[in-house]
């Protein structure tokens, strides 16, 4: 059939499969021509198949020669719907890897239950004997415990907050109030988006003697400039990503060295949900391209992979890595602010990078790169 992208809001139902293939292509590419890493050989990745997850298999895989294993909660296609892009990814990854000879195996399913952590132990124990890397990259909505289902919000905290925001249906400037967020949906987003789980993958792939003494795990995290702080690094995604940090102290006094690594603010099918964020996202591309640091989800984890394995983290005051480290330049900084504080519907095109947005965007979905037929039928 003829794919073509179906957009609703911050999401896009539909992807090209051919498109998804050629842009994870383009990562193995960039990643090759870096060069090699000596790094760690068999990495197990959670949430896998998109954004900062797929980005570090990548790395691994071609960057340090890794055998790898993924976890992804993704959707095959059939009859005339398309499977999810993570689908699509994860077939393009294991093909190329296949193709140098290199180990890639995935499971499809939920990471935070312990059928999908006995499936993932069951393969490392057969496949690999024990891993030397975790890397732990969800982004999940919702996190399904027993008969609980604890949903993640993208809310402040304290006080309501107003600041402008992008309505992206339709690429109008607006003004948002954030509502605080009640405990209990704190609670509830610490228990998606913080460390709990990490922990628990962590301490069953030791109690399974599935996990090297002396293993790396990474997870990941974001701060970014004040502005945004009271929708996120002080907001209940903040607080998840506090439990994270706490959490990789906890791991370190085992025996796997545990970092949090802070990344860019990148376009991913996960920041495009959160408010406010994408329309700082959009300024931060115009200035950062100005000044020729911007860099994608493979340009920051090819380098945290070369700061990793060269022993150059440099961590910050509380233990965690900064890639964030050219976003947050004050050079780019108080540029940033100054768009943002002049920003309005008028100069809107001007102060922002929206057609870089959109165009990493709809790239996600493996749709506008160079190359690719979309006027083809393609099998989905
Ligand atoms: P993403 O949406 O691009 O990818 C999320 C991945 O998680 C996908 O592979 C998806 O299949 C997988 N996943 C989701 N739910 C799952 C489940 N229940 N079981 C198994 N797999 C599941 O997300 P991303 O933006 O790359 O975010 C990854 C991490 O990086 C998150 O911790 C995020 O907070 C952090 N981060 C993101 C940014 C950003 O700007 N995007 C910046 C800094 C840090």
């Amino acid at each position: 059939m003829i794919v073509q992208p179906k957009v609703r809001g911050f999401i896009c139902t539909t992807a090209h499969p051919v498109g998804c293939e050629a842009a994870v292509k383009q990562q193995i590419d960039y990643v090759k021509s870096k060069g090699r890493l000596n790094g760690a050989k068999k990495v197990l990745v959670i949430g896998s198949s998109m954004g900062y997850g797929l980005a570090s298999r990548i790395s691994a895989a071609f960057g340090c020669g890794a055998s790898t294993l993924g976890v992804m909660f993704d959707k095959e296609g059939g009859g005339n719907k398309t499977g999810t892009a993570g689908w699509y990814n994860t077939k393009a990854f294991e093909k190329f890897a296949a193709a140098e000879g290199l180990y890639a195996k995935s499971v499809n399913g939920d990471a935070y239950s312990d059928e999908c952590k006995k499936e993932i132990i069951d393969i490392i124990k057969s496949d690999l004997g024990k891993v030397d890397m975790v890397v732990y990259s969800l982004a999940a909505p919702r996190r399904t415990v027993g008969e609980t289902v604890y949903k993640s919000v993208l809310k402040t905290t304290g006080a309501p907050y107003t600041n402008k925001t992008i309505d992206l249906r339709n690429n109008t400037i607006s003004e948002i109030t954030i509502e605080p967020a009640t405990d209990e949906e704190i609670e509830a987003t610490v228990k998606v988006m913080g460390g709990e789980d990490w922990e628990d993958w962590i301490n069953a792939l030791k109690a399974a003697d599935a996990i090297e003494d002396g293993a790396i795990t990474l997870a990941y995290s974001y701060i970014g400039p004040k502005l945004t702080h009271p929708m996120y690094y002080e907001g209940s995604i903040g607080r998840a990503k506090a439990h994270l940090l706490a959490t990789s102290k906890k791991i370190t006094e085992t025996s796997v060295k545990a970092y949090v690594s802070v990344n860019k603010a990148l376009v991913t099918q996960s920041s495009s949900a959160i408010p406010i964020v994408p329309l700082y996202i959009s300024i931060l591309y115009k200035v950062m391209k100005a000044h020729g640091n911007h860099e994608g989800c493979i340009e920051q984890m090819y380098r945290l992979f070369s700061k990793l394995f060269n022993n150059e983290l440099n961590l910050d005051g509380d233990g965690r890595i900064r890639m964030d480290d050219w976003e947050m330049l004050p050079e780019i900084q108080s540029e940033v602010t100054k768009a943002w504080e002049s920003l309005s519907a008028d100069n809107f095109k001007e102060l922002t990078d929206i057609d870089g947005y959109w165009s990493d965007f709809y790239a996600m979905f493996g749709f506008g790169i160079d190359g690719v037929d979309y006027e083809a039928d393609v099998e989905v």
